[in-house]
């Protein structure tokens, strides 16, 4: 049996879903603060399970916290199709990043209960503990030790500012679950996620099909120059670092036109030392964070940087050390999976376009374990960790359905 497109979600169900979910840890902004494994995670992990419960799923948890609601199979010895994504927010979060992945999953299972439909494969809904990694550095850390990227007891050893563990508040809200993180075999995994980006909603488009999920590649620099005196020290005499740093942040913003379309260039933390009023700049501590679709491009990105800095700490008779702190290989995201969802979205009648993720996500990690796809809607403004972040019920239900479709290309239907 093929699906047809009829065949759609409830849409009002999963928007009031949304809704009800997001009034777990409801901001005055209309936003939602809802940071990982604190008693709001609890209350919309318990919620979130008793939605599972009614709907006839079963629930196991792994050592991470991770949940996966499961509805069985014709044939439970075959993997599962996974779909899913998180439930925790950022301090100053909205209502759909993560809770629209999880949700519009659950409304798959409850549309397939609706229509007594029998897939092959099992289907699991998952709920990833800490995939905004603001409580507990880094992002996307559970789905990264299902996929091996970390093991259990560094995740368990993360601490949060006031020094409580990720293993120590796991433990005090009940979820340290008894299965193993990841080591079984996943036949697929989808995850809905607004764009957080402005390009569909611009558009006018409905869908963006995800091919890839952008590299990243993350520098600290210090550059050093000599602190002096503001006054007496003449101008061509100064070593001054902040002068220095000036020029490599514009540097890492040209570099980031250069390399249109898809990078992005971003120095988001710097530090002046001794930060004084009347005193030239002796160090300057800053960041850099370097994202592409294509690993080439992202390597010729790294090498203009180093040029940059070069060029500029000799002009200005500095010095400075360069380190790459963090790398993440460009995704490419499974075809097969990818096909499904263009191809649902095509069945449906959706507008569509493939696009690429600036943004980390469980499905990145996912990606190195299983064969893996992302569907994007718009979201208002392209705006989100802002508690502004919006999007519309018709956008919400058109990534559901298009999720109930891919997901049953993959898992296939019985009856
Ligand atoms: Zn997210």
């Amino acid at each position: 049996m093929q699906p047809d497109s009829n065949m759609t979600i409830d849409g009002d169900r999963l928007w009031s879903s949304l809704m009800e979910m997001a009034r777990i840890g409801a901001t005055p902004k209309g936003g939602v603060k809802r940071l990982t494994l604190t008693d709001l995670d609890l209350e919309s992990r318990d919620l979130f399970k008793s939605w599972c419960t009614a709907a006839g799923l079963t629930i196991k948890v792994d050592k991470m916290g991770t949940m996966f609601a499961r509805r069985e199979g014709a044939d439970p010895a075959l993997p599962p199709v996974m779909l899913g994504s998180h439930l925790d927010t950022q301090p100053t979060g909205g209502k759909f990043d993560g809770a629209l992945g999880v949700l519009s999953a659950l409304e798959v299972v409850r549309t397939l209960n609706d229509l007594g439909i029998k897939t092959r494969h099992p289907i699991e809904i998952v709920n990833f503990t800490n995939e905004e990694g603001s409580r507990f550095a880094p992002a996307m850390l559970a789905s990264g030790v299902f996929a091996g990227a970390f093991d259990l007891d560094y995740a368990y050893a993360r601490a949060d500012v006031d020094g409580k563990t990720f293993g120590d508040e796991l433990k005090r809200i009940g979820y340290v679950g008894p299965e193993e993180v990841g080591g079984r075999p996943v036949h697929a995994f989808f995850e809905v996620h607004i764009e957080q980006g402005p390009i569909l909603e611009e558009e006018g488009t409905d869908i963006g099909v995800v091919t890839h999920a952008n590299g990243q590649y993350w520098y600290e620099i210090v550059i050093e120059g000599v602190e002096s005196h503001a006054g007496p020290t003449p101008m061509a005499r100064r070593k001054d670092a902040l002068v220095g740093a000036a020029g490599v942040i514009q540097a890492v913003n040209d570099i980031g036109f250069r390399f249109q379309p898809t990078a992005c260039a971003t120095v988001g933390m710097i530090e002046s030392y001794p930060n004084s009023r009347n005193v030239i700049p002796g160090r300057v501590f800053l960041t850099v964070d370097f994202r592409h679709a294509d690993q080439g491009k992202l390597d010729e990105m790294e090498d203009a940087l180093k040029e940059a800095v070069a060029e500029i700490a000799k002009a200005k008779s500095l010095t400075y050390s360069l380190e790459q702190i963090f790398a993440f290989p460009v995704t490419a995201f499974d075809e097969d999976c990818v096909s499904a969802v263009r191809g649902a979205a095509e069945k449906l009648g959706f507008s569509h376009r493939d696009i690429t993720s600036g943004a980390g996500h469980d499905a990145v990690y996912m990606a190195q374990v299983a064969p893996t796809a992302m569907v994007f809607t718009p979201c208002i403004d392209g705006i989100s960790h802002n508690e502004a972040e919006d999007m519309t019920q018709a956008w919400a239900a058109a990534g559901g359905s298009v999720l109930l479709h891919a997901v049953l290309e993959r898992a296939g239907i019985v009856e």
